[in-house]
């Protein structure tokens, strides 16, 4: 008996996790969902069952005076300013994104007036620097 249900939960557990992965290699989880953390070294989210795994943090909802202003957000891979502030932002978005191409909504307000979706973005200037050390996005966030 026990262990039927200790397989059930088992198999729960990996499916979410799969889950949970898919869909950070796809559309993303909002920051403020996910289970993450930083340091020097990238920015982890935690599966359901206590593993991790490092993900890309970037501003997917702006609003549109500040799109106007700042432009482009950010891809953020590791602690620098602005991730650690925005860590679990509702309108930043944690996902696994290789070709560094990303939705972004622009809002007035509540309502989304503007879409792009494969937008091409940039590693932020400081997380760049510890990106460097790694020689690729792919070895940065395998490692
Ligand atoms: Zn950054």
């Amino acid at each position: 008996m026990f262990f039927t249900e200790f397989k059930e939960a088992c198999n729960f557990e990996l499916s979410l996790n799969k889950h949970l992965l898919n869909m950070l290699q796809s559309s993303g989880i909002r920051a403020n969902l996910a289970d993450l953390h930083l340091d020097e070294d990238g920015i982890y989210f935690t599966f359901p069952n206590g593993s991790t795994k490092k993900i890309m943090l970037y501003q997917s909802k702006i609003q549109e005076g500040f799109f106007r202003s700042n432009g482009d957000p950010f891809v953020h891979i590791c602690k620098c300013k602005e991730s650690e502030i925005n860590l679990n932002n509702q309108d930043f978005t944690a996902i696994i994104n290789y070709d560094m191409k990303f939705f972004i909504g622009i809002y007035s307000h509540r309502t989304q007036i503007k879409f792009y979706n494969d937008k091409p973005l940039s590693i932020c200037p400081q997380c760049k620097i510890t990106l460097d050390k790694f020689g690729s996005l792919q070895k940065f966030l395998v490692d």
